[in-house]
């Protein structure tokens, strides 16, 4: 039988993952390893972590079955794991309060996070305040131009967002500065990193912080539908909520998993984000793991209508997991995300945030020809903080004289 899966001693997930960081961030990677290993074991941390959870965040979230999505497609029941419903409005304040309390337990008063579109950002600068800790954004200041409602909000919670002015004034060039920030200043700071992403103990750690999701989605299920379901939907980013999801399924071998990154505009290099089409190991942000790079080895441009999955690389677990099988991969373009909001917005009332949505699109794909499947959709979060996204992409809807036709 196959067990949920533990990165080795060394942190690696079969061969990817490790720990390709310089000289001196070794010795912290391993002090943060050994503090999170014993802050697990510690009743009292997790206590902690749980009370937060459940009073601050909003803990456990509802599983919720989708009748007229269902009925509409004439195919699998689709029910969704409702994230959205979380504080912040998405799965990413999970690991934020989960690793704002093992810094707290560091000693660590100094708090730095990189963000691409602001939502990690925001989630970071929530537990600071939470936490009276000092908090420092790096953000790309192209980033910061395309995204100034959460650039105000981090500053609104109490944040200092540093705006990165190197590269491509991006992701890529806000973790290169967060990095940089670490190394200089270790002894007091604690890198508050995103996704299930990085050097090890990150991808594992994440991972922890966000499994709650498939262990409340696996009772609600049993619960609901007596039995287990056939597949578990996620959209992949870095991959903390897939692999939140997809860790308390992965020993039930009748249990489909299944990834769904960016595919943009087309499956072009340099017009998606999807790691599995094209894509190659490498070693790229401390770890080796799959991703999109140009044939002389240089991370390749990306591109997502979503900016929470425009990312050039992927979680080593979801690495292994591709490699082995045990989930499978597949993409959904930027047309089809938007159409899919509007339909789970049209037949439900909820309005997805752009990633989530590609999730969406994979259980409408798959749903009409597998009827009596049951499937769980990730909803990872709200649409909210895509609304001027929709207004710009579906210009029919913001036109004064607007009707659109009801499903
Ligand atoms: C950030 C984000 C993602 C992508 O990140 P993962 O680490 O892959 O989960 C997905 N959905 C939402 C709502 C996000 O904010």
């Amino acid at each position: 039988m196959m067990t949920a899966s533990q990165p080795d001693s060394t942190g690696h997930f079969g061969p990817y993952g490790g720990r390709f960081v310089p000289e001196v961030l070794m010795a912290p990677l391993e002090e943060l390893e050994l503090a999170y290993r014993e802050a697990s074991a510690d009743p009292e941390f997790q206590a902690e972590l749980a009370n937060l959870l459940h009073h601050y965040a909003g803990r456990p979230t509802p599983l919720y079955y989708c009748k007229r999505l269902t009925e509409t497609l004439g195919g699998a029941k689709i029910y969704l794991k409702r994230e959205d419903l979380l504080h912040t409005g998405a799965h990413k304040i999970n690991n934020a309060i989960g690793q704002a309390l093992l810094a707290k337990r560091m000693g660590k008063k100094r708090i730095i996070a990189e963000t691409g579109a602001g939502q990690h950002g925001v989630a970071t600068a929530t537990v600071c305040a939470l936490f009276g800790l000092e908090c420092i954004i790096y953000m790309g200041e192209e980033d910061m131009r395309r995204q100034r409602l959460n650039v105000f909000r981090m500053r609104l919670l109490g944040a200092t967002v540093v705006g990165v002015k190197n590269g491509t004034r991006t992701l890529k060039d806000a973790i290169s500065e967060a990095m940089r920030d670490w190394v200089t200043n270790v002894h007091t700071t604690h890198y508050l990193l995103g996704s299930a992403l990085g050097a090890h103990p990150y991808p594992m750690m994440v991972r922890d912080f966000h499994k709650c999701m498939g262990i409340e989605a696996r009772a609600d299920i049993l619960q609901m539908e007596g039995r287990l379901p056939d597949t578990v939907i996620a959209c992949v980013g870095g991959g903390s909520n897939a692999i939140g999801i997809f860790h308390a399924f992965i020993p039930d071998e009748g249990v489909k998993l299944v990834g769904v990154e960016a595919g943009g505009r087309s499956l072009q290099l340099g017009e998606h984000a999807a790691r599995f089409e094209g894509g190659t190991p490498g070693v790229l942000h401390g770890a080796y793991t799959y991703m999109l790079q140009t044939p002389d080895g240089q991370a390749a441009v990306t591109h997502s209508v979503s900016a929470g999955l425009d990312y050039v690389l992927i979680g080593p677990e979801h690495a292994m997991l591709h490699d082995q099988g045990r989930a499978e991969y597949t993409s959904c373009n930027d047309a089809d995300a938007l159409t899919a909001a509007q339909t789970l917005a049209r037949t439900e009332g909820i309005i997805p945030a752009l990633e989530s949505a590609h999730a969406v699109s994979e259980a409408i794909a798959r749903a009409p020809s597998e009827p009596g499947k049951v499937y769980i959709v990730n909803l990872s979060g709200r649409g909210d903080k895509d609304t001027d996204i929709y207004r710009e992409n579906l210009p029919e809807l913001d036109a004064a004289d607007s009707n659109p036709t009801t499903f």
